[in-house]
């Protein structure tokens, strides 16, 4: 038996879409079919039936979910990483000739969804495309189709376009199928839905959205994205606003690593926004300065000027406290301003979010007061730039009635005086009713009947219906007899369909005037967008700096100065995130000073005692600042970093599958071979993942390698105390320590960065204020003495660092190997090799 005709036609549209779920509508509901559905049944726990159709009367797998639910479903697969393909029935099926006409109208994908169930308030919804250059660099191209913004670059290496997206927490990303294996693998480090198009030509009606120079590079990688999404969406994209080009370094480089070891916007463990910096930060009163923010963490700032523009705003809003308060009022009652522009030009708006920008729109007067009042060159400025949109607000105030329903097709939208012929329609109508009323008066007087009374219903429009018990005194003639009910009869007279047909045509022609006079009105609002997404830009941007503002002030920063001498002094420095989850006055602040005559800073000290803690909140000051926030100290100098690296060792390392050690490796070459005069970099206990010879004398390496050559400002935490004699041989090293004492039998860490190496029996001391047996105590000391006096530690490590580098055979007599693997050993090596080869000065 062949298969049904209908099915049929699901096949061949089934086959453009084979990476997407096809929803297939069918009457009230989309159906899913043979492996779509039995995915579709586990991924959305719904029930897996079958139907007949298939070829020899085989059943096929079916599930379906209702239309009008729809969208809970789709939220639900596009959160996993799923595309779905709308497909809808594009004929009436009364008028079909045989299977009714399919169309898939739409595919959604993560990049591309613009369902509010799918998208969070205060994040953008990226899709990404990439080209390949003949030079063997990458273009990127983003875009949030939710607010029309798209950004867009150039010239990246493999790393460095991973860095992007990583920045840009794509949902999606457009890449042509020819796309080399060597940047697929570092892509799929990330976890994003992966999406093809080939084609890289600019559709026409887009090029004005490309700046006028913009490089061959740019508009292809654009056209990649442009086309994706024409193919996709099938609808206008009136509402993109024009690409932002940018050069990487144009912001602060920060890897993935770097913004995962910071918790920048989501913490290490369970990735969750609180604890992060991010959340820290938001004071923000609307989604979009929520999300305004979150762009300003991931991209810190270079240009000084730009930054001191943002500083200054900060500050005058500290400094003008009551009118920051009624500013933030005024925000609480804005709404998402550019997700509503969205969905304006997406045409999917209704007539109660047409009042939510009304309303929005109602605040920016005051708004733009209150930043006129603040004595501020800058803020005057951009109270300047803003442009409130009045006639927009005027034309929803005219047009748009005060409790419109959520449906656009059943009128009750538009006000009373808007439209002329509406008011007419209307008119009818409600006279129509009046002039009823009056008929069924006349009829009852007529007649004497006093429960005869006027009704209607679908099938005979309206009636009189007279009881049975009354009929007696209806006269003849003039009634026509329409429907018997078991007590009543309903008849109609001329006169009351004569009417009846003027006050249904003006009910339908009203319902569906208003359904135009709507859409003109969303038309004409949406011809505004450029202006509302500016005019969203500049509210989002002010919400952002009254969060950095009240941050700032309710937690005494102080606003941060910039020296082009690589000065860090941070007094009474704290690290912000851990002194806010601290119970007050707990935080014990510390100083970190490196001025022009110390690039390293040597951190010794026991476990716990906060020597990563100190080293973060060197490189958060630094992010704050540079974002336009003020800093959690007392005091703030502090250079403009081009980059941080860091290297903090933490547990999750233990399930990603790759050694801990190679991971600490490749991570410490990236800052080695990336890092320059102008970067940060932190390196947290290097070494510690070997055995201590081989640790010792990679951690001592590595200092002396970024001291001699790279020449960063580097803070870096060890275990090692022999690390400490370094300071007599690098001129720009500087030893700190953190402290611990003893108090009530307990062991208390001081947390206080203090001048100088730690004790070298510092482990030893612990360990007593930890109350070990005396006697362990006492022999941990003599072996310490033996040991010193045995060999000097600092010979051997010389001794074993040369061995490295110039033995070419397995090293199992002159380095322990350690790790079940030798071959892992032996990479680690090399590695080492390529890290120190670079290094004339060798070690000493
Ligand atoms: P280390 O790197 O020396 O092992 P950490 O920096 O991880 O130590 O700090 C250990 C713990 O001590 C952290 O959980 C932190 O909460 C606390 N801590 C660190 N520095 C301070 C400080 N300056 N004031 C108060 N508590 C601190």
């Amino acid at each position: 038996m062949a298969i049904t005709p209908m099915m049929q036609q699901y096949i061949s549209i089934k086959e453009h879409y084979q990476d997407a779920f096809l929803f297939f509508r069918l009457g009230d509901f989309y159906e899913m079919f043979y492996e779509d559905a039995k995915l579709a049944a586990r991924e959305l726990e719904i029930t897996l039936t079958s139907r007949g159709g298939g070829v020899d009367g085989e059943r096929i797998p079916m599930c379906g979910v209702p239309y009008h639910s729809a969208d809970q479903y789709i939220a639900r697969l596009i959160e996993k990483g799923y595309k779905i393909a709308i497909c809808e029935q594009v004929e009436d099926p009364k008028e079909a000739k045989g299977v009714v006409k399919r169309e898939v109208v739409q595919l959604i994908t993560p990049g591309t969804v613009m369902t509010e169930g799918s998208l969070r308030p205060k994040e953008n919804n990226y899709l990404a495309a990439m080209t390949a250059s003949d030079d063997g660099t990458y273009s990127l191209a983003v875009v949030d189709m939710t607010t029309g913004e798209s950004k867009a670059t150039r010239g990246l290496s493999e790393r460095l376009v991973s860095q992007e997206l990583n920045s840009f927490q794509c949902r999606e990303v457009v890449v042509a199928s020819n796309i080399g294996q060597a940047v697929l693998d570092h892509l799929q480090q990330h976890a994003f839905t992966l999406s093809y198009e080939e084609s890289e030509a600019m559709p026409m009606a887009f090029e004005s959205l490309l700046p006028k120079d913009s490089h061959q590079d740019i508009a292809r990688v654009y056209g990649r994205l442009l086309t994706y999404l024409l193919h996709t969406q099938k609808r206008t994209l009136d509402h993109l606003q024009p690409v932002e080009t940018y050069e990487v370094m144009q912001y602060m480089r920060l890897n993935e690593q770097t913004r995962r070891n910071l918790e920048l916007v989501s913490t290490m463990r369970g990735a969750h926004k609180k604890g992060s910096l991010l959340w820290l930060l938001d004071q923000t009163k609307t989604a979009m300065g929520g999300r305004r923010l979150k762009q300003w963490i991931e991209k810190p700032l270079l240009n000084e000027a730009e930054i001191s523009e943002r500083l200054a705003m900060v500050e005058a809003f500290i400094a003008h406290f009551f009118e920051k308060e009624s500013l933030r009022e005024l925000l609480n009652d804005i709404y998402d301003l550019e997700r509503l522009v969205g969905r304006i030009s997406y045409g999917n708006v209704n007539a109660r979010e047409l009042l939510q920008l009304k309303q929005s729109l109602g605040q920016i007067p005051a708004i733009k007061k209150v930043l006129q009042a603040i004595d501020s060159a800058s803020l005057q400025r951009l109270a300047g730039e803003i442009d409130p949109c009045e006639d927009i607000d005027t034309l929803i105030e005219q047009a748009i009635s005060e409790d419109p329903p959520i449906s656009i097709t059943e009128g009750g939208m538009i006000k009373e005086g808007y439209d002329e012929k509406l008011d007419e329609y209307r008119y009818i109508s409600k006279n129509g009713k009046a002039w009823l009323a009056q008929l069924e008066q006349q009829e009852r007087d007529a007649t004497g009947i006093k429960s005869l009374k006027i009704g209607y219903n679908k099938v005979f429009g309206y009636y009189i219906e007279v009881t049975k018990a009354n009929l007696k005194y209806l006269p003849e003639g003039r009634y026509e007899r329409k429907q018997t009910l078991t007590n009543a009869e309903r008849y109609i007279t001329p006169e009351l369909k004569e009417k009846e047909k003027l006050i249904m045509e003006a009910q339908e022609k009203m319902v569906d005037l208003e359904y135009q006079l709507f859409q003109n009105i969303r038309k004409e609002i949406k011809a505004h967008s450029e202006r509302l997404q500016k005019l969203a830009r500049y509210i989002s941007t002010v919400d952002v700096l009254q969060s950095l503002a009240t941050v700032s002030s309710e937690n005494n920063y102080v606003k941060p100065v910039f020296n082009h001498e690589r000065r860090i002094r941070l007094t009474n420095s704290r690290h912000p995130v851990v002194e806010k989850v601290l119970d007050s006055g707990q935080f014990v602040a510390n100083d970190l000073y490196m001025d022009d005559t110390c690039d390293v800073l040597l951190i010794t000290g026991p476990n716990m005692g906060g020597k990563s803690t100190a080293m973060r909140q060197v490189a958060l000051a630094a992010i704050m600042a540079q974002i336009g926030c003020f800093v959690p100290a007392d005091e703030a100098v502090l250079p403009i970093f081009d980059q941080i690296f860091t290297r903090i060792g933490a547990a999750d390392d233990l399930v990603s599958g790759q050694s801990t050690f190679m991971v600490e490796m490749a991570e410490a070459k990236e800052a080695v071979t990336e890092a320059t005069e102008q970067s940060l970099i932190l390196l947290d206990e290097i070494g510690r993942g070997t055995s201590t010879y081989d640790g010792i004398a990679i951690a001592r390496s590595i200092v002396e390698f970024i001291h001699t050559h790279v020449k960063a400002k580097t803070l870096f935490s060890t275990h090692y105390h022999e690390l400490t004699d370094l300071e007599q041989a690098l001129a720009r090293l500087r030893n700190v320590h953190v402290g611990a004492k003893e108090e009530e039998g307990r062991v208390v860490f001081l947390h206080k960065v203090m001048k100088g190496a730690a004790d070298k029996s510092y482990g030893i001391h612990v360990a007593e204020l930890a109350e070990l047996p005396e006697e362990v105590i006492r022999r941990a000391s003599e072996i310490l003495v033996e040991l010193e006096a045995g060999s000097s530690r600092q010979q051997s490590v010389t001794q074993v660092a040369t061995a490295i580098e110039k033995e070419e055979q397995p090293e199992e007599e002159q380095v322990p190997v350690h790790g079940p693997e030798s071959t892992v050993e032996t990479e680690q090596l090399a590695l080492f090799a390529e890290l120190s080869s670079t290094d004339e000065g060798k070690l000493s």
